[in-house]
Formats: C-alpha cells, structure tokens, sequence
C-alpha cells in the first residue's frame, strides 16, 4: 500500500480494499475503466431521505457525493431518527461510493450582525455537524459568512469566535468543517485566500478545519485558473497562505461570469469562462487523485446534466499524460 493512498482517503469513509488502492496509485498511467475509481461525483439531492441520494449518485456512476444533511432554506428540523440514519450508513450500495460529504445549508452567517440570525447560524451550524457526524460523514462544506458592511476584520473576527463556540460545544464530533472558497459576491468572506488561512490560524482547534476549493468562486474571486500556466500559478499561492494539504475536497463548476466578477454562478463544465484546461489540470493531477471532486452545476431531475459533465470530466482524466 502506498503512503500516499494510505493517507489519501479521510478516514471513516477511506476503507478500501487493497486492489482499489493499487489502481488508485496507478492512476496517473489510467485507462478510462479504472478512472471510475476516482472520487468523481455531485451534489445529490436527499428528497426522500438521506438513504435515497445514494441511490441517485450511484444510478450516474458517482463515486464521491456532497449531500445537505437537511433541507437547505430551513433553519431547523426534527433530529434525523435512529432508522434513517442505520437505512443511510448500512445502505447496500453505501462502500460504492467512496468519498461523502455535507453541505451547511445557505441561512447560515457565522458574521451576521443581527443578533437573532447570529443566533440561529450558531445553532444551525452545532445541529448540522451532528447530524453530519451521525451520518459518518468526515466534512461539512461552510461558507464563511457575510460581514454585512461591518467590515472584513469584524467579520473575520465573529468568524473565528463563532467557530470556536460551535466546536466548544461539541467536542465528541468527528465531523470537521471544511471552509469553502468563495467568489465574495456582496460582502461575503472568503474570496481572498488569506481570509481563509486566517481564520484557520486564529481558531482554538485548527485542526477540525480544513478547506474545500471551488473553481468556479476561485476563478470569480480573481484567482485566474483558465490555463495550465495561471492554475500552477494560482495553486502555488494557495499552498504559500493556506497549504494544499487543507484542501479535503474540490467543488468542479465552470462559471458563467468572468475572472474577478465576484458574481457566483455556476455553468457546465467547458462551457463557461473558465473552460477545460483547468478540468483536465485538475483531473489529472497526482496531488488531487486523492481528493474527492464534486459537480454543483445545474440540473434537472433526471440528472441528464450530471451525466454529461461527469463524462466530460472522465475523459479529460482518461488521457495519458499527468501534470504536476
Ligand atoms: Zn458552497
Ligand atoms: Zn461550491
């Protein structure tokens, strides 16, 4: 067993048996068969129960998943019962999938300057990593929050005190919470890279945060990732502020707005600014086979959109040559 592939899987949900872990080592000399074994999916949906977006991720293939562990535009909801959460971890097709994880619902503001919603976010965010770590699951995805014109410092300060409370008040949960990237649309943090690596450096329990990368917020925060040379670059500067280390997961989303346009909108993958270089840079790179690589690009129903980008994505893996 490689070293790499040892520590490559986050913990609870890396087990795989040991014929898995030599194909994901050889990767980088991959066919197009044994590329179904990177951790490749989308955010699912979980109408229906948490149980059922396993079904979903696995009827396209997804070997990796992100779920909201309750319905996203709500603050709160009953506890998850003993049942659903046995009916998602025991699920028959649950070791198909090798990587999942949470999303925080939207609501939450970790910065909110209204009392009231700052309230709620603590509560929401303390109740949600429960019910992620219920569900075995190793990250919740969190966007920062929003200062509200009370500025970056305040903000990043409430951050940090915010997170601090949370994690105080649950110290038996294994579930960290993966700050994501964001494009810093309105007076949301966590467009600058810095922002980011300071509040991992000012929280009392560094080590229960780690990050998640969104190409298309990177790009929309000013980040340019659109050729080979600009994504080393760019790459290069997240591992100087932050550390590639912290990175346990990528959102995969092209976006429909330009390079430092700080306005979030996700499109299909090729399709929008950013385009395929960057996708097959990261599709290909050895540091980031072991990171699970998840789509939020729109959808319908039937999942149609999914497939194709999956397959877009699968075959910019499926080349030889490895970068990086
Ligand atoms: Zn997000
Ligand atoms: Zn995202």
């Amino acid at each position: 067993m490689s070293s790499e592939v040892e520590t490559s899987l986050d913990g609870r949900l890396g087990i795989l048996p040991k014929a898995s872990q030599r194909e994901i080592s050889r990767l980088r000399f991959a066919p197009l068969e044994v590329t179904k074994r990177i951790l490749l999916g989308a955010h699912m949906s979980i109408r229906g129960g948490v149980s059922k977006a396993i079904e979903r991720a696995r009827s396209i293939d997804c070997t990796a998943m992100q779920i909201f562990v309750k319905n996203n535009m709500q603050w709160f909801a009953r506890p998850l019962r003993r049942e659903e959460i046995r009916a998602f971890i025991d699920h028959v097709q649950r070791r198909e999938l090798l990587s999942i994880f949470a999303h925080a619902n939207y609501l939450i503001n970790l910065a909110a300057t209204n009392p009231q919603f700052h309230a709620n976010s603590i509560r929401a965010l303390s109740e949600e990593l429960t019910r992620a770590d219920q569900l075995e699951l190793p990250f919740l995805v969190l966007h920062p929050g929003a200062h509200v014109g009370a500025g970056e410092e305040a903000g990043l300060e409430k951050v940090v005190e915010s997170i601090d409370r949370v994690l105080a008040g649950l110290p038996k949960i294994k579930t960290r919470i993966a700050l994501e990237t964001t494009a810093g649309q309105g007076s949301c943090l966590g467009n600058k890279f810095e922002q980011l690596a300071y509040i991992i450096s000012r929280v009392r329990e560094p080590e229960r945060l780690c990050i998640c990368l969104d190409t298309a917020h990177v790009f929309a925060a000013g980040y340019d990732i659109s050729s080979e040379a600009s994504m080393g670059k760019t790459l290069r500067e997240f591992d100087r502020v932050i550390g590639l280390d912290r990175v346990v997961a990528i959102h995969l989303n092209d976006s429909k707005t330009a390079c430092g346009s700080r306005v979030d909108r996700h499109e299909h993958i090729g399709k929008g600014r950013i385009g395929l270089d960057a996708f097959r840079f990261i599709m290909r790179s050895r540091r980031f086979h072991k990171i699970p690589k998840v789509l939020e690009t729109p959808k319908g129903k039937e999942l149609r959109e999914d497939v194709m980008n999956l397959t877009t994505l699968r075959t910019l893996a499926s080349k030889r040559a490895v970068i990086c």
